[in-house]
């Protein structure tokens, strides 16, 4: 199980500077996870403004 970052995304980044994996980049207008990495910890969830990081 992984997480996924919805277009919610406002691009603020401070998810990427919570994951304790560094699994959380800049994409293509939102940032993205790469879920292979995540461990499904809630933190990028935890910090975001909008909701957008979910459980996939
Ligand atoms: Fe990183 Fe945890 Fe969010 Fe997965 S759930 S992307 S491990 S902060
Ligand atoms: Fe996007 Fe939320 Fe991460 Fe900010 S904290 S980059 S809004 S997913």
């Amino acid at each position: 199980m992984a997480y996924k970052i919805t277009d919610e995304c406002i691009n603020c980044g401070a998810c990427a500077a919570e994951c304790p994996v560094s699994c959380i980049s800049e994409g293509d207008g939102k940032y993205v996870i790469d879920a292979d990495t995540c461990i499904a910890c809630g933190a990028c969830a935890n910090v975001c403004p909008v909701g957008a990081p979910v459980a996939d």
